[in-house]
């Protein structure tokens, strides 16, 4: 019965589920937090200046200012960029909701943009189509770690004198031309949440060349307020400090930050790792006719945080949800990135209707994403590759 999938009876090739991301805590990571309970400052010290600009330093950005999420910094570039209400701004709908909802916190509109079908990246041609008067800002999001076509990306925005914003929560550590993810757009936001390149528990950043943008995103962060003598309207005592617009506390703790640190020393070596993990998946099903893959660039490497399969489901006598089912009974955490962000519920409810990406759409309903993350030892990867072999096998026409 050794072929049977476990989900008809057979026992499964794992014991235990093997989750699709995990962080990789080590000593130096715990130390690293232990000595800041130890010491004066929880919050607003010294390791948050640290981290920030060893991150700016890593990504080759000039500026970095942490926050508590990937969400809190999208939602401060959003603002920094001034998008406000009626704006329009275009985004991929492969992502996750974060991406989108930052316009939303500004009243603006998000615009889908349907993706390409080889690298399922969003589309410049599909951009060019829905640019319009009200068009402030692109939020690309670099899928899975693949970066984006920049270059391109950043020529319509000069065209229409648009805000670029990356959404690089995928792709730490991915590289452009040769160039860090990071240091090439207005704005790059990153993520720091358990399944991410580097973790901090929550938590997140946005990098930036633009002083100005800078002095915003930090004000943004804390309450709107600055102490900046040269910032300050009036001067009224060594105590004065002025609120001067809407912001929110999304401070990130000297906790995390001291986190954060630590695993960003280490951050080559877990890409490494990952790479070497895609290079044994891409071996693996390179001759699985029911299996294509994300297109590759010769000009870019991905960050690798998902690694996605898609299915030929012509070629199976099942749809994908049975195939993931059997992949789960497997023990195999299996995924799915992402459902098309406008057909939420509560977009749907905005007005925005299906079938308004097809190829997103059609991405969406074949996809499955295996586990990926550092700390996978190799007898996992040979589960998950001998899970998939078992279940495709088992399902082809
Ligand atoms: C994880 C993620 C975010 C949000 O980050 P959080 O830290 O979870 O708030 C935004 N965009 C993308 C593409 C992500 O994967």
């Amino acid at each position: 019965m050794v072929n049977t999938p476990a989900i008809e009876g057979g026992s499964p090739v794992r014991r235990e589920m093997l989750p699709y991301g995990q962080q990789w805590i080590d000593e130096d990571d715990i130390k690293g937090v232990v000595d800041v309970l130890k010491g004066d400052y929880l919050t607003t010290g010294p390791r948050i200046n640290d981290f920030e600009c060893r991150f700016a330093e890593y990504v080759g950005a000039r500026y970095a200012v942490a926050v508590a999420n990937g969400t809190a910094a999208l939602h401060a570039a959003a603002f920094a960029a001034g998008i406000g209400p009626g704006d329009e701004v275009i985004t991929t709908p492969i992502t996750f909701a974060a991406s989108a909802n930052c316009v939303l916190y500004m009243g603006g509109k998000p615009v889908f943009s349907d993706i390409r079908d080889s690298d399922w990246n969003i589309d410049q041609n599909e951009i060019e189509g829905q640019l319009s008067s009200r068009t402030k800002a692109i939020i690309p999001v670099h899928f899975t770690g693949l970066p984006v076509d920049i270059d391109e990306i950043q020529q319509i925005a000069r065209e229409h004198n648009l805000v670029v914003i990356e959404d690089a929560a995928h792709a730490l550590g991915a590289t452009y031309k040769g160039q860090r993810i990071g240091g090439l757009s207005q704005m790059t936001i990153f993520s720091f949440h358990p399944v991410k390149h580097i973790t901090t528990g929550e938590g997140g950043m946005i990098t930036t060349d633009d002083k100005e943008l800078y002095q915003r995103l930090v004000q943004f962060r804390s309450h709107g307020i600055t102490r900046d003598r040269q910032q300050l309207r009036s001067d009224e005592g060594p105590w004065y400090y002025e609120m001067q617009f809407e912001g929110y506390n999304y401070r990130l703790t000297d906790l995390q930050a001291a986190l954060g640190l630590s695993q960003l020393a280490k951050a080559d070596r877990f890409l490494k790792r990952r790479r070497e993990i895609v290079a044994r998946y891409i071996e693996a099903f390179k001759d699985i006719p029911e299996i294509s893959l994300q297109v590759r660039h010769n000009d870019r490497e991905s960050g690798w945080h998902l690694f996605i399969i898609r299915l030929d489901t012509g070629r199976l006598k099942v749809g994908r949800r049975r195939v993931f089912e059997a992949l789960r009974a497997e023990n195999v955490g299996v995924n799915v990135h992402y459902i098309p962000v406008y057909l939420h519920p509560y977009y749907r409810d905005l007005g925005y209707p299906g079938g308004l990406c097809p190829r997103a759409e059609k991405l969406y309903s074949e996809i499955i994403t295996l586990p990926l993350f550092p700390k996978m030892t190799k007898q996992d990867v040979d589960d998950v590759i001998e899970a998939v072999h078992r279940v495709v096998t088992h399902y082809r026409r």
